[in-house]
């Protein structure tokens, strides 16, 4: 392949200058995330020489070198690890393969710019860290096990375009040289590699090694420096870091800031990890752990483009950094590693799947997390509605997937209420306790927004008795209403379904009531025949004239909406019309229903009464233009 020059792709040349100008007062990170990356492709690289000897033949000497040249004001950094074709550059390096990158870019643009290293570190931006402190950048790199001639030289300053082409490389993995801007010559300096190393990839596994220049005085037997010898210069390559896994240290040993760089270099979060849990377990099969729920959520979580979970590692050999067998789906957020020392070296993807050890191990971080989540939430809340605000929608999705844990999650739930501020939640054991005497079942009602339930009709008789009313607001919480039938044995009913008599109203008043209406409520159940399956007395409204009710094991109206969003529309349920029969209008509808149900007014006031209900719940009219006649019509009346 001859030398191409190509162009960036348009997001990347933004997220380029951003990251310049969002990371410029933290530039020393660049080598921290560098080496992040020469310790995943050695990673790889070992793992891949479990199965293929000559890999390891080849070189197994895995490390990472560092080299500063002040002269050529250039640093390397070169490892042996898995390194990459021209595919694989032109794929990883030089665009941005996740989705929803534009979409992220333009929520940079228009946050603060105070607030941009922190979104970017929901982004991770990694090797495009290299620009902060160079103006040009070269990757070299020949990928494991194919031929020297299949090196390939990338080169680009950062600003629109990048040369690729074929260069024989005589030794597999990468070399990425940084010719460094002005204004950065520290970073050439053999103590500022020390401490950027130390305080941020201390704990990387592979020696990071430095060649260090040392100048001796030259003395004579007794001890006494020789006058106008030449000095002693010998070169020794150092290693910087002390290649400790975290995970296999004492808990008590390792410092918050070593488990926030070690969180950064797993995960690829810029961000620190709002929870640390480290944990070791012995017995029949043991394993160690160290997990992290982050502080921020990636800005890409519920495309799950997401690829860094937990890692695993098998007797300390990395195996695969992101092993959805070890964490359910509802935990995606979970970052760390488990390291265990039962499984054998050569375990692939399609065994984890199904092997009964690595359940356990799952049930047993399933287990920690949420007793992690509850110490949060009962001795930190404040801690804990930051988590939630975050992933909450997410912890739910297992109130519906994990039957086993389903006690400890709905403790974990948390609602806005007919009783909070917006914004402010409660917990189903909050609002038990405050339960009074008299209300036997507990109470919700879902929607879009909170302004959209708060002044519900369906609400008026719990507020007149002081019961409170939860508000389920996620769409994800229509399914956690399906799971949560009852809780501290109270049943767990919505507020749109079913039949509601709080008042405790005698059942044969009830039927007697029916049948002293049986004529009008069935004249104005004809005349909406083909919207609504029945027409009955409410004993939930006190101000409004209507409301749309469900049957009690019918479909919302809100659950309804939320499966048209997803394209999964079904054939639509009739609902029942509940009327408030002391309301005036109802009363008037009831009149004409007895004495002029052909008439006009009629027709035009039950269609009224019935798009009101839909207006309310927050559904379409069917027919808006018709409705706005009927509206006109009156308000013209009203005039005359
Ligand atoms: P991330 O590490 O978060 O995936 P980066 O931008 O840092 O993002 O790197 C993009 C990709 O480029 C990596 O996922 C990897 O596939 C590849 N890459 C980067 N550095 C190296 C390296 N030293 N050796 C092999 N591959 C690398």
């Amino acid at each position: 392949m001859a030398k191409k020059t190509k162009k960036f792709r348009t997001e990347v040349n933004e997220l380029l200058n951003l990251v310049i100008s969002a990371l410029y007062s933290n530039r020393e990170i660049f080598l921290r995330e560098l080496l992040s990356n020469a310790s995943d492709a050695i990673d790889k690289a070992r793992f891949e020489s479990l199965s293929d000897k000559s890999i390891a033949e080849d070189d197994s000497n895995w490390r990472i070198k560092i080299f500063a040249d002040k002269e050529a004001r250039t640093i390397k950094i070169i490892d042996n690890g898995i390194g990459m074709n021209v595919e694989d550059v032109e794929n990883n390096i030089g665009t941005i393969a996740r989705s929803g990158t534009k979409a992220f870019m333009q929520k940079l643009h228009e946050s603060k710019q105070n607030d941009l290293p922190e979104m970017i570190g929901q982004f991770g931006v990694g090797f495009y860290s290299s620009f902060i402190v160079a103006d040009e950048v070269e990757v070299f790199t020949r990928k494991a096990g194919e031929d020297p001639s299949t090196g390939v030289k990338w080169r680009s300053k950062g600003t629109g375009s990048y040369s690729i082409e074929e260069a024989e490389k005589a030794t597999r993995g990468t070399e990425i040289t940084l010719f460094l801007k002005e204004d950065t010559d520290e970073f050439m300096e053999e103590w500022k590699i020390r401490k950027i190393v130390k305080q941020y990839s201390d704990y990387l596994e592979y020696p990071v090694v430095m060649d260090v220049t040392h100048t001796e005085t030259p003395k004579d037997e007794e001890g006494k420096v020789i006058e106008g010898a030449e000095p002693i210069v010998t070169v020794e390559e150092d290693t910087l870091n002390s290649q400790k896994a975290l995970w296999t240290r004492s808990k008590s040993d390792i410092s918050e800031d070593e488990y926030k760089e070690f969180y950064k270099h797993i995960s690829g979060d810029f961000g620190n990890p709002l929870e640390t849990i480290h944990f070791n377990v012995e017995g029949n099969f043991e394993f160690s752990s160290v997990l992290f729920i982050p502080e921020k959520a990636p800005f890409d979580m519920f495309t799950q483009n997401d690829k860094k979970g937990v890692h695993l590692y098998v007797k300390r050999v990395f195996i695969m950094d992101d092993c959805k067998a070890l964490m359910p789906e509802y935990l995606r957020f979970v970052k760390g590693v488990v390291d265990s020392a039962d499984l054998p070296l050569n375990v692939s993807r399609e065994i984890l799947q199904e092997d009964k050890l690595i359940a356990k191990i799952q049930s047993n971080l399933v287990k920690k997390v949420l007793g992690a989540l509850k110490t949060m939430k009962d001795k930190d809340y404040d801690k804990y509605l930051t988590f939630y605000k975050e992933f909450g929608k997410v912890l739910k999705e297992g109130m519906h997937s994990d039957f086993a844990n389903k006690e400890k999650l709905q403790d974990l739930m948390l609602f806005e209420s007919s009783n909070t501020n917006a914004g402010e939640f409660i917990s189903l054991k909050q609002y038990v306790e405050r339960m009074p005497s008299d209300q036997k079942e507990i109470y919700f009602v879902s929607g879009q927004a909170r302004s959209a339930v708060e002044n519900s009709p369906h609400l008026e008789i719990f507020k007149k008795k002081g019961f409170e009313v939860l508000f389920f607001l996620d769409p994800i919480d229509e399914w956690v209403a399906q799971s949560l039938m009852e809780y501290d044995g109270k049943p767990v009913k919505s507020i749109v379904k079913g039949d509601v008599n709080l008042d405790e109203q005698d059942e044969e008043e009830i039927k007697k009531e029916a049948e002293e209406f049986k004529t009008p409520l069935e004249a104005i159940q004809k005349s909406l025949d083909e919207d609504i399956k029945e027409v009955r007395f409410s004993r939930r409204l006190t101000d409004s004239p209507c409301c749309l009710v469900a049957d009690e094991y019918a479909m919302s109206a809100n659950m309804e909406r939320i499966m048209e969003a997803m394209n999964q529309g079904m054939p639509k349920q009739k609902r029942i019309l509940e009327l408030n029969k002391d309301h005036k209008i109802v009363q008037h509808v009831m009149n004409l229903a007895e004495t002029d149900s052909t008439s006009e007014q009629f027709k035009d006031f039950t269609s009224l009464l019935y798009d009101q209900a839909l207006l309310v719940e927050g559904s379409p009219v069917q027919n808006p233009a018709a409705f706005a006649q009927k509206i006109t019509k009156l308000m013209e009346a009203n005039l005359s």
